[in-house]
């Protein structure tokens, strides 16, 4: 096991990371900016070393800086988190030709799995079922394009290839708007992601946002760990997450589980992903697959009991998982809200300083936040602040435990999204489970026209 890890990443998930390294007795190193510099989080790690000033693409991104901090601390392995350099192919590469072991897949497998036509073609192979469309980029020729649109039948989706963060996809309902469109999308995708290939598939309606968690070790074996609901979303931004599934298919699950465990031993994956899918009509349709942790991992740890962080790392540093598919059992029931520095409503960001910060607790709840009183929300990151975890034999019991805690929370300063929760906590639709990717956007603008 390694005696030292450097921690790649900021916030919640780098004091996350740091916490599953100490129970393992594992030293950490927590590399900062500027605006990070007094986070507790940063004292508590056993080294810190600043690697620049505010700005991402000066500290958490600049890869130079990363590499060096590893190499004057004896780090012998990087954690990235999720975000930052987490899925660049170009960062693995570095840290492992540096000498040290990048806590995630090879770098070949982030490359495959990174650019979504190859992605999708390559989980086609493998049995996977994928959203229809067409298998490669689009062509130049129009009247091609046409064509490949009438085959699939409107409306259709052009999605960059390079996408990400929900960035870089449209919606087509009819023939006269396709080229237009496709030609737009190509020159966004050029400008933000330095490849104008985009493909195109059909847009589904009124799916749901399901994934599916897997590990695999370098051994050849490979696990799911059940799936997660995330349709609460915001800007196809997810901000509520569950698991198990409500009202989900568990046979089709399986059937889909350990098609993607499947993928994952043929192209020697290594590490935890997550397998994202629209689900529709008692269908999956893989759209893109995660090479790291995610946000919402929790969810899956309170129903599973396996530390999934803790389990990246044992991955990395060469050991067998310690468990089979059949060993894995799906208990009770868990529900994650994201908890926001931003207005409710308008989604405005409000960094900050927080005077106020009471978390709640009892039984079933967890806090996984890195914040504490007096803290001060830089304006440069993601606005999230912490996330808040219920977990209770049923879906009922962890929603009521998630609304006391909820009630219990107490942060002032700043705005935080804690009274959507509140109300999505008590939403008709929500308690009945099984909402659509797209209902929380038609509630906000409901909400906004009664205005
Ligand atoms: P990104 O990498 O930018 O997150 P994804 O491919 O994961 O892009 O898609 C993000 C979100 O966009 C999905 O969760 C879903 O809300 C929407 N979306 C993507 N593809 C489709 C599709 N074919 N039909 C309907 N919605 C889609």
């Amino acid at each position: 096991m390694f005696e030292k890890i450097l921690i790649a990443n900021r916030g919640e998930i780098a004091l996350r990371i740091q916490r599953a390294c100490r129970e393992m007795g594992i030293k950490t190193v927590a590399v900062h900016s500027e605006a990070d510099a007094d986070a507790k989080y940063v004292k508590l790690a056993d080294e810190s070393v600043c690697i620049g000033p505010a700005p991402s693409i000066h500290s958490y991104l600049h890869v130079p800086a990363i590499i060096s901090a590893a190499e004057v601390t004896d780090a012998q392995a990087i954690h990235p988190g999720y975000g930052f350099l987490s899925e660049s192919a170009d960062f693995s590469e570095r840290v492992e030709k540096s000498g040290f072991v990048f806590i995630g897949p090879r770098a070949e497998t982030i490359r495959l799995m990174g650019d979504k036509v190859s992605a999708k073609n390559a989980m086609k192979k493998a049995g996977v079922p994928v959203v229809p469309g067409v298998d490669g980029a689009l062509p130049d020729d129009p009247a091609e394009i046409v064509k490949i649109a009438r085959s699939i039948g409107y409306p259709v989706i052009i999605k960059a290839s390079g996408g990400g963060g929900g960035r870089g996809m449209r919606v087509v309902h009819t023939e006269a708007a396709l080229i237009n469109a496709v030609t737009m999308t190509k020159t966004e995708a050029q400008a933000a992601f330095n490849n104008p290939m985009v493909y195109m598939e059909k847009f589904l309606e009124n799916p749901r946002h399901i994934e599916i968690q897997i590990l695999a070790d370098q051994h050849g074996n490979a696990v799911y760990l059940g799936e997660r609901d995330c349709s609460m979303q915001r800007r196809h931004q997810k901000i509520i997450e569950e698991a198990p599934a409500p009202h989900l298919n568990t046979k089709l699950r399986d059937k889909i589980g350990e098609r993607c465990a499947e993928a994952c031993r043929k192209i020697g994956y290594r590490g935890a992903g997550t397998f994202e899918f629209l689900y529709e009509n008692d269908e999956f349709f893989f759209i893109e697959m995660n090479t790291r942790v995610q946000v919402e991992h929790p969810v899956t740890e309170m129903i599973t009991g396996v530390d999934i962080v803790q389990q990246q790392i044992r991955i990395a540093a060469g050991e067998k998982l310690p468990f089979r598919q059949k060993d894995i059992q799906f208990r009770g029931h868990a529900v994650e809200c994201r908890i926001n520095a931003e207005h409710p409503y308008t989604f405005v960001p409000s960094p900050g300083r927080i005077n106020t910060w009471h978390v709640p607790g009892g039984p079933g709840i967890r806090v996984d936040s890195h914040v504490y009183a007096n803290y001060f929300v830089p304006p440069y990151y993601d606005s999230m602040i912490g996330k808040l975890i219920a977990y209770g034999d049923t879906r009922e019991q962890a929603i009521a435990r998630m609304r006391t805690a909820l009630s219990e929370m107490v942060v002032e300063g700043i705005n935080t999204n804690i009274p959507l929760h509140q109300e999505l906590m008590q939403d008709a639709a929500f308690l009945q489970g099984g909402t659509s990717i797209h209902y929380l956007e038609h509630k906000l603008a409901e909400k906004m026209k009664g205005k």
